[in-house]
């Protein structure tokens, strides 16, 4: 990326974005010892919070603010952050340095760092003709989704992917009917293979979910209090209201109009150097190369937030540890959790340690005798012990990988 690297110490900071990744660039500036103005300017009014617990404990009523903040007020208080909240970053002047807000302020920089994230991708206006379809991304949408939910019978879930089927779940634990429509032939395509889609359906299902697959949503209306769902094959299905979990849209406008390289979110390096060397990005908005993966991905996960971020500040403080960590990701589903690690190649069989009808099986993605890719369900120790494996770069045995009598350690 930008091959200058810029040795100066900077002395003014500022982040665009206020969510888990912003937080880490922050807390971890703080903690490398930074000690300059740095300044934080978001949309939402809350301080940096997880969004994990958003689609479940948040939903249910069971977690707020205060249990989902990633620095309690307090302790940020004491990063000595000015929090430009809400504000909103509407230009950024790479020449001079300075990014401008919506209010009407400005701030120079000497490093500007990149954290906006994304918004839930809307379903094309043409299509919805009802103000009662929701969707689901800060904590403000589910604390309403939530008592939304919580006062219904019946809601329609639009998209079989993570966000659709966590919501599910917890609709179903509330004792709402869910009926989720998914347009593609499985459940959560882009990341799982066949097997797993089939498990996830038979789970739902078993929950008491109406799941329809290859569902071609052609409007979405209001009727009587509630919602009618009209598809291509002339069905229609009525809900009280429907949410859409229809995938995330990165935030990369702001970059594209400084002229920074964006190619699927804004490019960067190992370090979170974008083509400038003055600005960075990390997050659900930027687009990294993988160590793991071997290939440039926009990672949107937990983990790729808080330490993509955590290289990113290190970097700024001049610390060059590259960014390479492999891509982890969880869900957690009824009485199941869900882990994936590492690659998770199309076509590619799996070694299967376990049962997937039990609820508990390991499945190794292999290459060469090394595992290059997990998906644990239930099953958290064995991926820990994969993560082990996998970063030490150890051939495995197949036989003792699929066989539940030998413990794997
Ligand atoms: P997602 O996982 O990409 O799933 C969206 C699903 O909706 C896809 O299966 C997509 O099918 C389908 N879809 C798109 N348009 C549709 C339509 N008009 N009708 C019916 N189905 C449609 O995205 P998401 O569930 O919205 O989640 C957003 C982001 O948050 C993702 O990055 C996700 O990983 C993250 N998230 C993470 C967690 C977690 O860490 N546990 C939990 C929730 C969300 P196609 O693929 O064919 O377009």
């Amino acid at each position: 990326m930008a091959d200058d690297i810029i040795q100066d110490a900077p002395r003014t900071i500022v982040v665009i974005g206020g969510g888990q990744a912003a937080g880490w660039i922050v807390k971890t500036l703080r903690k490398e010892g930074f000690d300059g103005r740095l300044v934080m300017i978001a949309d939402e009014i809350h301080l940096p919070y997880e969004r994990p617990p958003l689609s479940k404990a948040v939903l249910s009523g069971d977690a707020d603010i205060d249990t989902v903040r990633l620095v309690n007020t307090d302790d940020f208080a004491a990063l000595k952050v000015e929090a430009w909240q809400p504000d909103c970053a509407t230009s950024i002047d790479r020449a001079a340095r300075i990014v401008h807000t919506a209010s009407g302020r400005e701030v120079r920089y000497d490093r500007l760092v990149i954290a906006t994230g994304g918004a839930a991708r809307r379903l094309p206006e043409s299509l919805v003709r009802t103000a009662h379809v929701t969707y689901l991304r800060t904590l403000d949408d589910a604390v309403t989704l939530g008592s939304r939910l919580r006062q219904s019978q019946r809601v329609l879930v639009i998209g079989g992917g993570w966000i659709g089927l966590e919501v599910a779940a917890t609709a179903r634990k509330l004792g709402v009917d869910v009926t989720v429509v998914e347009g593609a032939p499985r459940l959560c395509g882009r990341s799982v293979p066949q097997g797993v889609s089939d498990f996830l359906l038979e789970l739902h299902r078993s929950n008491g979910v109406d799941i329809r697959l290859n569902a071609a949503l052609l409007s979405i209306d209001d009727r009587d209090e509630g919602v009618r769902a009209t598809f291509a094959d002339g069905s229609t299905l009525d809900a009280d209201f429907a949410v859409a979990g229809i995938g995330l849209t990165p935030h990369t406008s702001l970059a594209e109009y400084a002229g920074l390289e964006v190619n699927d979110g804004i490019v960067v390096d190992e370090f979170g150097a974008t083509s400038d060397p003055y600005v960075f990005a990390c997050g659900d908005v930027a687009n990294h190369p993988n160590a793991w993966l071997k290939r440039r991905v926009r990672l949107e996960s937990w983990a790729n937030a808080q330490n993509q971020a955590i290289a990113t500040a290190k970097a700024l403080m001049g610390v060059r540890a590259p960014y390479a960590e492999i891509p982890w990701f969880w869900s957690d589903q009824y009485d199941v959790n869900l882990q994936i690690l590492g690659d998770i190649p199309a076509g590619v069989e799996p070694a299967v340690r376990g049962d997937l009808q039990a609820r508990r099986a390991t499945l190794f993605f292999l290459d060469d005798g090394m595992i290059r890719g997990v998906i644990a369900i239930n099953s958290p120790r064995d991926l820990k012990l994969a993560r082990k494996w996998m970063g030490q770069g150890r051939a495995v045995d197949v036989a003792t990988l699929v066989d539940a009598g030998k413990a794997l350690a």
